[in-house]
């Protein structure tokens, strides 16, 4: 059997941790690449910055020069200096410059290198060259001297050689700061004021690096502490190099971060944004899963449906019809071969009717159930309606193979089932067909197992039979059987009946008579019931042949001296809710009384326990036609049902009364049988009386009417009369019956 459940709650377990993950992976990766984005950002704006402090200071050195000789160049400062004028030096070079310009200290040397004036902060120091300052700027006014020397011997003795020429660069004060040092000779701007080589005054600014020169550029760069100092983590650093290119210090801030500063400003947002967009991307995966899960659910649901008996989950008729036409294909293929069992309840309706509905529907689940617990593997069980059920199993390889699969289906019927609280035997009928797919389609093997089923059920159901060829042979004669029956009832020709007389046991009166059928067949010759009653029932006649004995019997009983005339009535004549009255409606046509006609019914009908048989039955006996429960002792034989219904007589069937007055333990039965009978109102008729033992140990069990061979054998119409006859006559023929 195929199961189609959908998968359990861990799945749905996962899928949320699956979400959740995904969730937090999509922020996680946000947050990543935000960051990278910032430090991508950052880094460019810290080269930026870096550049721009690089050229802010070529800048802020270049331009030292340019100031010193804003006042260094020209005639008259030439001349002032010759003459030593220490107001105009005071006012135009040094510490005009000092504080004009912002160089932190000027020197102004002679020729000789003598310091001429000295000045910080536009103030006059005293007139040697700074200690702080000597050691670094002696060697820079060296080589400036050295150049000019050089730029003279090439003889260039022009005003130009000196003019232009100057020395810069970084150094290292005495006092450990950096500083640009810039040195440039006063040249006169005209030829007016000679001056020769060596005659240079020279200039000297130191400036140094921290406090105004990287103040100012740290403030036009928006990095307020730009500074001289040690590099460090999270710190900029710019090495500032000399004229040699030896680094001498560096210039450090702290960089600006614009990305990381927006970032840290809006993080509290981004974040807040991220955890919404995190859960709703959850909320929305877990919705997605649940909506996905109910529709694979429902899709499951409905596929299950499609293929499965809602009552007891097996395959239904289109799966199993696919199996079927799967495994013959497939056989086909591998030469072996295919068996289907169809299977029958055979008291279903039966169940149905005395416990209900609710215990017919479980009564079909508990089977399901069994059967399906005993099912070979690969094999499929199928319900095909009401109580039949079919069994497919591929891959058998002898009929000894699928018998025992049949004997192992039959075996779960073993048991009793317990249904509405009452253990109930349940018996079953089944029919196999074991095929090739090649020798037979699905719709053949099909029929054949039901044409095997059906001969079980012919055969006294409770078992099982394979399918042989000689069965459709016998379904063909009972349908031949059957059209010849209609045609019979049609005609009027070929169906008589035969009366045979029911004794007083102890008067050898005749009390009554059976009208047991008889049918000249136009080919087969004279029939007995055994070998059309089921015909009939089973193809639907027994209705109207019924009915046509009825009123056959009742005919002639209103034409005979006849106390009264039992008929034989099917059950399935019961089913019919109208039957009642098609009996009363007989008797008045034949214009017989009701109490001159019995009614011999059998216990299966009884045991139905349906409300219409009740009502029948009950309807018959108010207007006085007497019900006999014929063939007592063969079924079930339970007092229960004799309270419940009421009967007016007991018909001991013939299997009992072979054995009297050979058995002992036959004889007891009988004998509480015609006391419990008697108890309940009821007359007790022996059937098959057979011999004088039988006859005289009856008797004396107190069996107060015969009917047997020994006393007479069914009879013609004519001949009952006659019997009759001299039976009023007085004579006791029946003592020596001349009709055995
Ligand atoms: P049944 O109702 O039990 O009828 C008694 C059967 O036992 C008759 O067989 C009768 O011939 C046979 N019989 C009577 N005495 C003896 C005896 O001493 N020894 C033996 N061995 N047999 C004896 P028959 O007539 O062949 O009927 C067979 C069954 O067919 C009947 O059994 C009854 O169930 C059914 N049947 C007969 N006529 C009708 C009918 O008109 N309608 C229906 N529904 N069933 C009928
Ligand atoms: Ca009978
Ligand atoms: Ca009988």
């Amino acid at each position: 059997m195929s199961s189609l459940h959908p998968t359990g709650s861990t799945s749905t377990r996962s899928i949320a941790f699956v979400s959740l993950a995904l969730a937090l992976a999509l922020v996680m990766a946000f947050v990543m690449a935000a960051w990278w984005a910032v430090d991508k950002i950052d880094t460019r704006e810290l080269l930026n910055e870096r550049q721009s402090i690089a050229a802010g200071l070529v800048a802020r050195k270049n331009r030292i020069a340019q100031e010193q000789d804003s006042s260094a160049v020209g005639d008259d400062a030439v001349v002032n200096l010759r003459a030593n004028n220490q107001p105009w030096i005071a006012r135009n070079l040094a510490d005009w410059m000092s504080q004009f310009f912002s160089h932190d200290r000027v020197y102004v040397l002679a020729p000789d290198d003598r310091v001429v004036r000295a000045a910080e902060a536009g103030e006059q120091i005293p007139s040697i060259i700074d200690l702080r300052d000597r050691a670094v700027v002696e060697p820079i006014i060296a080589k400036l001297r050295e150049k000019l020397a050089v730029a003279a011997n090439e003889g260039d003795a022009s005003m130009a050689a000196p003019m232009g020429t100057g020395n810069t660069d970084t150094v290292r004060l005495p006092s450990n700061e950096l500083a640009y040092v810039s040195v440039r000779p006063i040249v006169p701007s005209s030829g007016a004021v000679v001056q020769r080589p060596g005659e240079e005054f020279l200039v000297i600014s130191v400036v140094a690096l921290d406090g105004d020169v990287l103040g100012e550029l740290g403030q036009q760069l928006g990095l307020p502490d730009l500074r001289i100092g040690g590099p460090g983590k999270g710190k900029g650093a710019l090495p500032v190099v000399n004229n040699a290119g030896r680094t001498m210090g560096f210039a450090v801030w702290t960089p600006k971060k614009p990305a990381l500063v927006l970032m840290q400003e809006t993080a509290p947002a981004t974040l807040g944004l991220l955890l919404v967009g995190g859960l709703s991307l959850f909320g929305f995966l877990m919705w997605l899963r649940r909506t996905m899960s109910a529709l694979e659910k429902s899709q499951a649901q409905i596929e299950y449906l499609a293929f499965h008996d809602p009552l007891t989950g097996v395959a239904n008729r289109a799966l199993f019809d696919v199996r079927l036409r799967n495994a013959l294909h497939y056989e086909y293929l591998a030469k072996a071969k295919v068996a289907l069992v169809s299977i029958d309840l055979d008291t279903f309706k039966e169940i149905n009717d005395s416990l209900g509905h609710g215990a017919g529907d479980e009564l079909i689940k508990q089977v399901a159930k069994r059967l399906s617990s005993r099912l070979p593997e690969g094999a499929t069980l199928t319900r095909l309606g009401g109580d039949e059920f079919a069994v497919v199993q591929p891959g058998v390889v002898s009929e000894g193979h699928a018998r025992f699969l049949c004997q192992t289906l039959l075996d779960t019927f073993h048991d009793p089932f317990l249904l509405a609280g009452e253990y109930v035997r349940v018996t079953a009928s089944m029919g196999l067909a074991l095929e090739s797919g090649e020798a037979v389609s699905s719709t053949e093997i099909m029929r054949r197992a039901d044409v095997a089923l059906y001969a079980v059920k012919a055969a006294g159901r409770d078992g099982f039979r394979c399918y042989e060829q000689s069965m459709d042979q016998s379904r063909r004669d009972k349908r031949t059987l059957e059209i010849d029956l209609r045609n019979a009832l049609v005609t009027n020709s070929g169906l008589h009946l035969l009366y045979q007389p029911i004794f007083d046991a102890v008067s050898s009166a005749i009390v009554g008579a059976e009208a047991l059928v008889r049918w000249e067949h136009p080919t087969r010759g004279n029939l007995t019931p055994d070998l059309f009653i089921s015909v009939a029932e089973e193809q639907g006649v027994i209705e109207r042949l019924g009915l046509w004995v009825l009123n056959e019997a009742c005919r002639f009983a209103a034409n005979s001296a006849l106390p009264w005339v039992a008929v034989n009535v099917s059950p399935l004549q019961f089913n019919n809710a109208h039957f009642a009255q098609s009996v009363l409606d007989v008797l008045r046509a034949q214009n017989l009384p009701p109490h001159r006609l019995q009614i011999e019914i059998t216990e299966g009908l009884l045991l139905q326990n349906s409300p219409v048989v009740r009502a029948s039955l009950e309807s018959l006996r108010a207007n006085g036609i007497a019900i006999a429960l014929d063939d007592f002792g063969t079924g079930y034989s339970s007092i229960g049902y004799l309270r419940n219904h009421s009967i007016d007589k007991l018909k001991i069937d013939r299997s009992f009364t072979q054995l009297i007055g050979r058995d002992k333990a036959t004889e007891t039965i009988v004998q509480s049988v015609v006391e419990m009978a008697e108890a309940l109102g009821m007359t007790v008729t022996a059937e098959g009386v057979e011999d004088d033992l039988q006859r005289h140990t009856l008797v004396k069990l107190g069996c107060a009417t015969l009917q047997g061979y020994l006393l007479s054998r069914p009879i013609a119409g004519e001949r009952l009369e006659d019997l009759l006859a001299s039976d009023l006559a007085g004579a006791s023929m029946r003592k020596q019956p001349a009709l055995r």
